[in-house]
C-alpha cells in the first residue's frame, strides 16, 4: 500500500525534477497539501512526515479540522470560495485566503481579522482562462483590485492564485500558466504598498504541477497525489 509519507516523497521528487528541468532552485517552490475531504488523522500523518501547510476548500470542514488539530503548528490556507456572509469565521481561523476575488470580501476579512492574530495573508484568485461562470477576478481588473487590497490594514497581499480548466498536455497547461505569471510580474512591477511581500504565485495541482513549475509557480496545491483519491463529498 502506498502511504501518505510515500506519496509526499513522490510529489517532492516531481517538484525537484521539474525545478531541475526549469533551471530553478527547488527551495523556491512550496508545497501546499490540499486536505479537503481528508480526515484529521491524514493531516497528522502528513505533518509527521514533515508537511506543515494545508489547504481547505470548504469553510465548515476546514474550521473543524483546524480546531481538532490545534496541538500541531500548521499553516492553513483557504483555497475555496468565500461568500461574504462567511468571512468572519475564515478571518478568525485561517492564516491565508487564496481565493479573494472581490474588494467587498477583502474589506470584510480585514475588518474581521482578530487583533491578536497577525495580518491575514491573501492572494487574488484570477480567472486566467476567462471561464464565464468561474470564480476569480478578470485579468484586466486584477491590478485595481490588488491596489484596493493593499490599502487594507489587516490584510497582507501575497500574490496570485489561478485554477484554470484542465488542459490535456504540458504545452496547453503552460500556455495558460504563463499568462498568470505575466500578470503576476505586471502587478509586482506596480510596486503597490507592501510589494516586497508580493511573492506568491499559486499555480499547479496533482495533474499539472510540472507545467506550473515551468511557469514560475512558487506554491503548488496538491491533493490527490499526496493523500490519494478523494471520497465523493
Ligand atoms: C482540490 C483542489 C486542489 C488539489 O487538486 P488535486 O487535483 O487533488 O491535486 C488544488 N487547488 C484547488 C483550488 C482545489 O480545489
Amino acid at each position: 500500500m502506498t502511504t501518505i509519507p510515500d506519496r509526499l516523497q513522490q510529489v517532492k521528487h516531481r517538484i525537484s525534477t521539474a525545478c531541475q528541468t526549469a533551471g530553478r532552485d527547488p527551495a523556491t517552490v512550496g508545497l501546499l497539501a490540499v486536505s479537503k475531504t481528508q480526515a484529521p488523522e491524514a493531516v497528522r500523518e502528513a505533518h509527521a512526515a514533515g508537511q506543515c501547510a494545508f489547504g481547505e476548500n470548504y469553510i465548515q470542514e476546514g474550521v473543524e479540522k483546524i480546531l481538532s488539530l490545534r496541538d500541531l503548528p500548521l499553516v492553513w490556507h483557504m483555497i475555496g470560495p468565500v461568500q461574504s456572509n462567511k468571512t468572519r469565521v475564515v478571518a478568525e481561523h485561517f492564516d491565508w485566503v487564496q481565493s479573494v476575488d472581490r474588494l467587498k470580501t477583502a474589506e470584510r476579512l480585514s475588518a474581521q481579522r482578530p487583533g491578536h492574530l497577525p495580518p491575514l495573508n491573501v492572494c487574488l484568485q484570477v480567472n486566467i482562462d476567462q471561464g464565464p461562470n468561474k470564480s476569480g477576478v478578470a485579468p484586466e481588473a486584477a491590478l485595481a483590485l490588488a491596489r484596493g487590497i493593499s490599502a487594507l490594514p489587516r490584510l497582507r497581499l501575497r500574490g496570485l492564485m489561478a485554477l484554470p480548466e484542465f488542459a490535456p498536455d504540458f504545452i496547453a497547461q503552460k500556455s495558460v500558466f504563463t499568462r498568470a505569471q505575466a500578470l503576476f510580474d505586471h502587478i509586482l512591477a506596480a510596486q503597490l504598498p507592501g510589494w516586497p511581500e508580493f511573492d506568491t504565485l499559486s499555480l499547479g495541482m496533482s495533474a499539472d504541477l510540472e507545467a506550473a513549475v515551468a511557469s514560475g509557480s512558487t506554491l503548488v496545491r496538491v491533493g490527490t497525489a499526496v493523500f490519494g483519491e478523494r471520497a465523493a463529498r
